[in-house]
């Protein structure tokens, strides 16, 4: 337990320091919303914990990747625009560090995707309805790659949001290498994979909408139509019964979500229509 106090007043301590704008090693401003960020890890403890998340997610039986070509193919496709243009956004250095990775895992019942810090993703078939459409899957994957690239899982990991993360991520980055160094399920969950190892953690309301925001205008630079996020959404809420996937448990309520993608848009069509735009090919039927 004293590690425990330890670190809580290291957090207390950090946050006065970062909301007096001291230029802590901790403290970092997002560069698209000037967003002060209480960080206590490291780009690379973070994508070592990324890494080792995705690893234990391959490893679960459960998780069937797909071997469909018709499903693998438009995710591929999708992710090598997106992760273009995050290179070319102002995430650019960590974009250019992070080791891209995406699998299509084999779930039509999931309508959900997450990207790890490092930039290990996962696209579930069960969102393909959803989505919809590449540009509608542009959306999703715009949203969940800017989640990892304005690093709000290592941000909600320094935040203590559940309790045992800070001590868990202190003890993984400690253990990093040895054959115990499993991480544990809340920094898991911190990391955005909380769905599959079954512990709800939503992203806060202004993570949802810094990532909305920046996504859009990834998804529009990389040639997508922008417009799809509001299509995308709209189905999104329709959905909202499931509730587990890291979508349906999210919170801008819906009418504000809605209006600050439409109050966003003009920026994003700005953008896009300095691209040549990919066309909005529809995705495969999955579930029937
Ligand atoms: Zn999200």
């Amino acid at each position: 337990m004293r590690t425990g106090r330890h670190l809580t007043g290291f957090v207390a301590v950090a946050i006065l320091l970062c909301t007096g704008s001291f230029g802590l090693a901790g403290c970092q401003t997002n560069p698209y919303t000037g967003r002060s960020q209480l960080l206590m890890t490291s780009v690379d403890q973070e994508m070592q914990m990324g890494a080792q998340a995705y690893d234990q997610i391959k490893t679960d039986p459960k998780m069937k990747p797909s071997q469909d070509p018709r499903e693998i193919e438009p995710v591929k496709r999708v992710a090598a625009r997106i992760i273009e243009a995050a290179k070319r956004s102002k995430y650019a250095d960590m974009a250019k560090q992070f080791q891209w990775e995406v699998t299509v895992i084999k779930d039509d019942k999931m309508a959900n995707a997450f990207a790890l810090p490092g930039g290990k993703m996962a696209v579930y078939t069960g969102i393909f309805p959803v989505a919809k459409t590449e540009a509608g899957l542009a959306a999703v994957m715009g949203h969940e790659v800017v989640h990892a690239l304005a690093r709000h899982g290592a941000e909600r990991m320094s935040q203590g949001q559940l309790t045992n993360t800070a001590l868990e991520v202190a003890g993984a980055a400690i253990g990093a290498g040895s054959d115990d160094s499993l991480l544990g399920q809340a920094t898991m969950a911190a990391l955005g994979v909380g769905a599959q190892v079954g512990v709800l953690l939503p992203f806060s309301r202004k993570h949802e909408s810094e990532a909305d925001y920046v996504g859009i205008l990834m998804a529009a630079d990389a040639g997508y139509d922008p417009r799809e996020s509001i299509a995308l959404w709209e189905r999104m809420a329709q959905l909202s019964s499931g509730g587990q996937a890291e979508f349906l448990s999210t919170h801008p309520s819906h009418g504000t979500r809605i209006d600050q993608l439409k109050a966003w848009m003009p920026e994003a069509m700005a953008i896009y229509q300095k691209r040549s735009h990919v066309p909005a090919s529809a995705l495969p039927e999955v579930g029937k």
